[in-house]
């Protein structure tokens, strides 16, 4: 029932005059805020059911039609805001937890945005990428403290099992379930296609997506959801979910009503039951308990598979990373506080957890500090927003970045930020099959390989700039970076110095 308190976020503005009465935008919403009047012969909203999703804007053929944000605003002062007002207005009316989807919305610092890249001049010149070659290829994985020969002088290649990627950047979990069956096939297919990594999520693989296992990261949460041997041996990688930056310290949510046909399947689960993640692994409760569960993995794939352990960026990072690194997993993948979720409690989403540059410089500095940061590969995601956040993160010492957010963008999202309503008007979070079929996979994989593509590029002309040609060489290379308008102590976490120096 609409809370009679609470004004419409946005204004549906219908230009009548260039309206033809076609209802492509009542037939567009799934959110039903178009009707056709035939007494008044007109379309009338009800902008009470508005997310502002964009997709009446994009489809209108005559272009009649623009979402604004209400200006009508409650009474507000410094201290109780309109949107903080409404949320009581909410939860006095419901009785539940606030509900929320995407990233932490706040206007906390972005460290990204704070740190500035260097370019040569007269001295160590700059690379010309166009002409000369550029090496973006990074592997994952634990890697030798030094080369090695045997008596004879030839190379002992005993490596553990890497992942090889055309470029740092992998797509991060997003479960099928969470998200429809044509996301998923769009970043398989792009996956694939550029010789990078998406990964499945806490849903289970789908078996139709078995074909794109050298390029899958097979995750096993708490839930164990659709974990079986078949999957993990389909995977290039298993990923063992600890934690996740838009909801720390939780586990997770998946409605009974989006768990039908496929989706059930690939869980294992019934139909129409909730599929709810533990906040912990009940069998995990040390670092040696994860150890044991690394082992179990690498022992059930026969040692031929990198191990990764996701964790959510949060205050004792440094020594947490220090022990997952001890524990015997390959690869540690960091999610920052401004990750993106297909659902989570509002408050949690946003007042829990840490900025992803500040985990990342912080678990670096240790690791290295500590002797041990060839053990483990470092992957950081959390609002990884474009080809220099890329950069900066590498050089801050990240080996590789995840995007999720900026993944489902290219897919058409319009970050209306209400995919927990399973009303994705985009098809892409959402299991209703007339909205998937919205989402064409031939395009939606094509749009993620151009999205890449053109971030490779970025990615060179940055290195170029630099004068540095390969992306090892950018790696933990600090030096590269200086920072504006930071205090001493966020340049000392940094580890970077402060522009003019
Ligand atoms: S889609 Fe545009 S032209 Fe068609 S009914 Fe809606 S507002 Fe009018
Ligand atoms: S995925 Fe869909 S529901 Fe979620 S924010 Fe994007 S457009 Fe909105």
């Amino acid at each position: 029932m609409q809370n009679i308190y609470i004004n419409p976020e946005f204004e549906v503005i219908r230009n009548e005059n260039r309206c033809i009465k076609c209802r492509v935008c009542e037939r567009q919403c799934a959110n039903e805020v178009h009707s056709y009047d035939a007494d008044l012969n007109l379309l009338i909203s009800d902008e009470t059911k508005c997310v502002n999703c964009q997709r009446c804007v994009s489809l209108c053929p005559t272009k009649a039609l623009k979402i604004v944000k209400n200006d009508c605003r409650l009474r507000e002062n410094a201290n109780w805001s309109d949107s903080t007002i409404k949320e009581i207005y909410k939860q006095a009316s419901s009785g539940g937890v606030l509900l929320s989807s995407m990233g932490n919305p706040n206007p906390l610092p972005v460290y990204w945005d704070k740190i500035l890249i260097n370019a040569s001049q007269v001295t160590n010149p700059p690379i010309d990428p166009l002409r000369e070659p550029m090496e973006t290829k990074v592997f994952l994985g634990k890697k030798p403290e030094k080369v090695q020969r045997d008596k004879n002088g030839n190379l002992i290649c005993n490596t553990p099992p890497q992942l090889e990627l055309s470029m740092p950047v992998m797509f991060s979990a997003m479960s099928y379930g969470s998200i429809s069956y044509n996301a998923h096939a769009s970043l398989a297919r792009a996956a694939t296609e550029l010789g990078i990594l998406y990964n499945t999520g806490e849903g289970g693989l789908h078996e139709d997506f078995y074909c794109y296992g050298k390029n899958t990261i097979v995750q096993v949460a708490s839930g164990r959801f659709g974990v079986h041997k078949d999957y993990l041996e389909a995977g290039a990688a298993v990923e063992i979910k600890m934690g996740q930056g838009a909801k720390p310290g939780i586990g997770g949510h998946l409605p009974g009503a989006k768990i039908v046909g496929d989706v059930s399947r690939t869980r294992m689960i019934p139909e129409g039951s909730d599929a709810i993640s533990p906040a912990p692994h009940h069998d995990i409760y040390s670092i040696e308990d994860l150890r044991q569960l690394v082992f179990s993995l690498k022992e059930a794939t026969e040692y031929q598979k990198p191990i990764i352990v996701k964790v959510a960026a949060v205050h004792n990072i440094a020594a947490i990373a220090s022990g997952i690194a001890r524990s015997g997993a390959d690869i540690i993948a960091i999610d920052g506080f401004r990750g993106g979720t297909g659902a989570a409690p509002t408050r949690i989403r946003d007042n829990v957890g840490i900025p992803i540059e500040l985990a990342l410089a912080s678990v670096d500095s240790r690791l290295r500090e500590e002797g041990i940061r060839n053990n483990v590969s470092l992957v950081v995601g959390g609002s990884i927003r474009s080809a220099s956040d890329v950069v900066k993160a590498i050089a801050l010492g990240a080996d590789a970045c995840y995007i999720a957010t900026a993944a489902v963008l290219a897919l058409g999202c319009h970050l209306c930020r209400t995919c927990q309503t399973g009303k994705c008007n985009w098809g892409i979070a959402t299991q209703n099959p007339e909205l998937v079929k919205r989402l064409n996979p031939d395009i939606g994989s094509q749009h993620l390989i151009n999205l890449m593509t053109a971030w490779k590029h970025e990615i060179k002309e940055l290195m170029g700039g630099m004068g540095i040609n390969s992306i090892e060489a950018l790696k933990g290379n600090r030096l590269m970076l200086r920072g504006v308008g930071l205090n001493d102590r966020e340049l000392s976490i940094l580890g970077i110095s402060h522009a003019g120096e």
